[in-house]
């Protein structure tokens, strides 16, 4: 069989599984979308893991191996579908799949492992395995960028290092009811020292304007009226493009730790989605702060389908630490990002990750950089406690942290989060906004609409306000305070 033949899936039941992050989600929705076409029945991950309604014929597992604990939790799907399901295909794909893609196979938790560069192929591999004598041997055979697709084999992994291609995969619809998150790049070339990334998916990836700009259109035709721009690493959307530019102009091949971001392919990406009818609000994925200028602050203000919300992805706020990370900023300079986008957005909710006990982190260390996440003061911060993953340097590091350690400063961290996040919330607390609605909840006996405002602020709406089922529109509130603390009252003005 040939890759490009259309697999038929007719009466076949498939569950899929995501796990990790938004750009996984992604892909797991073009695979599910794949199988769709080909006439399969997509059953629910969790009941057919139980063999409920029969359990299914295919398994697919996009794993995640951003540490150990995720590779754990990736293998342990993958039994968990094989438990109840003797006799049903399970595919792995995903980071997991391609760093210990030879223990998925010699454990035998796996039929098909496929790497991060032949997800779009998955579904004609197992269309392809079926065909197969299901009692062969598994055969390992490293599949090199020439190889011939779809010689028999159970393996198909190439190293990422040798991808230059981004692997164009589609979606028109996706797992959120409003919100649609879009790939536009794959892979990272940052090599931060706790981070497995980009050996699992390689240098960066740009996907074209024109095949990011198809999939919006579609999903506007769908209905979806927000999109979420997101990546690997967003911020090097078009990096590739300067990389040949200065290659073919005989300059030094560029430096990744001296280069500033070109935000201009991504400014026009984002500019050209704008257009699109149907769509409203556009947010962006995790940035890197050195993308933030003046310039591109501005240019973003000046559309109005713009969201304020950023996410700049900060780690430490101590200095040494982000040097042993190699994040290739300091605390400085991350400041001036924040007040520059403080002074060019009203109220803009900015919003972080922060890693606590990563090697060697001392008592000062933590205590400079609670301070600085104090200064900063964050819409949101998602906390992390450092984990090890196998192949990093950072694993090798010395003075690894106890897990108590790393609780005690989580905690401490979240007693702050918790206090920002309602600040940042109160201002919001009495005035009138607009939410997109997303479902229906019950809060404290009493249903709500929720929805997020531009800001990413959760409103809830009586129920009985509505005469019409308000999901996916945008409705215009006016708060009254704090619901709880994770919604604010909202109460209804208009549905737009
Ligand atoms: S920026 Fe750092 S943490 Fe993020 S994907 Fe790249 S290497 Fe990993």
């Amino acid at each position: 069989m040939k890759y490009s033949d259309k697999p038929v899936f007719h009466g076949t039941k498939v569950a899929l599984l995501s796990l990790g992050c938004k750009v996984n989600s992604y892909e797991t929705d073009s695979i599910r979308r794949q199988f769709e076409e080909a006439g399969a029945e997509i059953v629910d991950f969790d009941g057919a893991c139980k063999g409920i309604d029969g359990g299914a014929d295919i398994f697919v597992i996009n794993t995640c191996s951003v540490t150990n604990i995720a590779d754990r939790k990736s293998r342990q799907m993958l039994r968990r579908a094989r438990q109840n399901n003797p006799g049903a295909i399970v595919a792995a794909t995903g980071c997991y799949a391609q760093i210990g893609a030879q223990e998925l196979i010699d454990s035998g938790v796996a039929d098909i492992v496929a790497g991060n560069s032949h997800k779009s192929e998955l579904i004609a591999m197992i269309a392809e395995y079926l065909e197969k004598d299901r009692t062969e041997e598994p055969a390992h055979r490293e599949m090199s960028a020439d190889a011939e697709p779809g010689s028999p084999s159970n393996l198909y992994v190439t190293s990422m290092k040798d991808e230059h291609c981004y692997e164009d995969m589609k979606i028109d619809s996706c797992d959120e009811r409003v919100r649609a998150f879009v790939k536009i790049e794959d892979g990272c070339n940052q090599f931060c020292t706790y981070c497995i990334i980009p050996y699992a998916r390689g240098r960066v990836r740009s996907r074209t304007p024109e095949s990011v700009l198809e999939e919006v259109r579609g999903l506007a035709e769908k209905g979806f009226k927000e999109v979420v721009v997101t990546g690997i690493h967003v911020s090097s959307y078009g990096f590739e493009n300067y990389e040949k530019a200065t290659a073919q102009n005989g300059t030094k091949a560029a430096d990744d730790d001296n280069v500033m971001f070109n935000f201009t392919p991504l400014l026009e990406l984002i500019r050209q989605i704008a257009k699109i009818d149907g769509i409203e609000r556009i947010r962006l994925g995790s940035l890197e702060p050195r993308i933030v200028c003046r310039e591109f602050a501005e240019a973003l203000a000046a559309e109005p389908k713009f969201c304020p919300y950023f996410h700049l992805s900060l780690q430490s706020g101590c200095d040494s630490v982000l040097k042993r990370m190699n994040r290739h900023y300091d605390t400085a300079e991350f400041y001036e990002k924040v007040e520059l986008l403080r002074e060019v957005f009203d109220d803009p909710s900015i919003n972080t990750d922060v890693i606590v006990g990563f090697p060697g982190e001392t008592v000062e260390e933590f205590e400079t950089s609670k301070a600085f996440l104090e200064k900063v003061n964050f819409a949101k911060m998602h906390i992390f406690k450092y984990s090890r993953r196998r192949g990093t340097v950072a694993d090798r590091m010395e003075g690894q942290l106890t897990e108590a350690e790393k609780h005690e400063r989580s905690e401490t961290l979240a007693v702050i989060d918790r206090k920002n996040h309602h600040d940042f919330m109160e201002i919001f607390a009495d005035r009138d906004e607009t939410i997109l609605v997303e479902s229906v909840q019950s809060i404290e006996g009493k249903d709500y609409y929720t929805g997020l405002t531009a800001r990413y602020v959760s409103v809830a709406v009586p129920c009985d306000e509505f005469d019409e089922d308000p999901v996916n529109r945008f409705v215009t509130v006016c708060t009254r305070g704090f619901l709880n603390g994770e919604y604010l009252l909202g109460l209804k003005k208009a549905i737009l």
